[in-house]
């Protein structure tokens, strides 16, 4: 089957069409600045990158470019539409409504549309992105895969806040965790490479991308993860600060005299690994700063390694033990000065660090960063969100 699949922001739509039998991305790209001017970039199999600037005053006619380039005579990789047999849709939030992918209908995007309060940025963004889709496929299924729906198996002395009960009861106000897709796909491929059964696996994953997430994940369930309510929590990130007292935010707004408002987009887009260092939120500067003697950005990349570190140790206690911990996303498979920090810190539980295959880029390939007489594996894994929400898709179709 041919999937399309799609991944709405509130100003970018990322899609791939991907052959499910054979798992080969048939083509991928991405429609920017929606709203403001617009640029298509699409990518054929083994072609070059076409850039376009076309009129996208919505996601509506993102979605239309994106269907022509497809299926246009000289680079598309579609003979017409009908080719396409799903649709599968990114969904950042779907609060307690859905622990698992669901087919499309009206009613699952009222339930979409009643989490808009917990992700005002995304999901407005994604069902936009599904009517859009609905209007020029009216007869394709399509599925929700939802960002959340890996954590609902959390535990609730892992998801509750410690404030009133009344504001998780009446608001649901609560841990969710994101990053499921990726958590899920990873963990499961680390339980292959150890050779255990998944629902026997105790399984750490470092998701550290421009967004950063932990996950614990026991016998094939998450049990726990970094981030909350919002994207916000846990991990320091490129531009988020990660948990923080709320005190802070309670001086910077009365001292600088802002909004409430103003004072969380400070801790979304101005802080992180960005805000400390003053250099920027991308590890590839930071790094080479750090390098090159710039005390704050060694500075912030201490404290971002000393999190995640302390962060794996606190979930391999959540699960009484561990049996890999897996390193994922643009950070995580790219940065060996990140890992090594990290596995250092676990030298007294007999992890040994295997330098040269942590010092060697391995572009898009599963490898041990541990010796074979390490107590336990370190591994890189490279996340494939796309391949997995298509296999998603596929699954749901099946069970439909
Ligand atoms: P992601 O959100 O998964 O795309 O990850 C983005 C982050 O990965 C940025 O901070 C990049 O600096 C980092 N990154 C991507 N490629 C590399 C690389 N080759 N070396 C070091 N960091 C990288």
């Amino acid at each position: 089957m041919d999937i399309l699949v799609i991944n709405c922001g509130s100003s970018s739509l990322k899609y791939q069409v991907l052959n499910s039998d054979t798992e080969e991305v048939l083509a991928k790209g991405i429609c920017e600045r929606i709203g403001i001017s617009g640029v298509l970039k699409y990518t054929p199999k083994g072609g070059e990158t076409e850039v376009s600037e076309l009129d996208m005053p919505t996601h509506t006619e993102a979605v239309k470019y994106v269907l022509d380039a497809l299926t246009n005579e000289k680079t598309g990789v579609l003979k017409s539409l009908d080719q396409i047999d799903a649709v599968g849709h990114r969904i950042v939030h779907g609060g307690e409504h859905f622990s698992e992918a669901t087919l499309i209908t009206e009613d699952v995007i009222k339930a979409v549309e009643d989490c808009n309060d917990l992700a005002p940025l995304h999901n407005p963004a994604n069902i936009i992105g599904i009517r859009a889709c609905q209007a020029v496929m009216p007869n394709v299924p399509m599925v929700g895969i939802f960002d959340t729906a890996f954590h609902a198996t959390m535990p609730k002395k892992a998801f509750l806040y410690g404030i009133p009960y009344e504001y998780y009861e009446k608001d649901k106000l609560r841990r969710y965790g994101f990053h499921g897709t990726s958590h899920s796909f990873v963990s499961k491929r680390a339980a292959e490479l150890i050779g255990k059964p998944y629902d026997q696996c105790k399984t750490v994953v470092c998701h550290l991308g421009n967004g950063a997430s932990i996950c614990a994940v026991e016998n094939g369930k998450s049990i726990d993860t970094s981030m909350g309510l919002s994207p916000l929590e846990g991990l320091i990130m490129g531009t988020r600060s990660g948990d923080i007292d709320p005190s802070v935010i309670q001086y910077i707004a009365n001292h600088y005299n802002k909004t409430l408002d103003e004072v969380v987009e400070i801790l979304n887009k101005k802080s992180g690994v960005d805000g400390l260092s003053g250099v920027s939120s991308d590890f590839r500067d930071i790094t080479k700063e750090m390098e090159e003697g710039n005390e704050r950005a060694k500075a912030a990349m201490d404290a971002y390694c000393y999190r995640v570190a302390k962060y794996v140790g606190s979930y391999i206690t959540a699960m009484h033990g561990v049996d890999v911990v897996v390193f994922t996303a643009g950070i995580g498979e790219n940065n060996s000065y990140v890992r090594r920090y990290v596995m250092e810190y676990f030298d007294f539980m007999g992890v040994k660090e295997d330098k040269e295959a942590n010092s060697v880029m391995h572009i898009g390939e599963d490898t041990k960063m541990t010796t074979d007489d390490s107590k336990i594996p370190f591994y890189v894994i490279p996340t494939d969100e796309e391949l997995s929400i298509c296999r998603q898709t596929v699954e749901v179709l099946k069970n439909a």
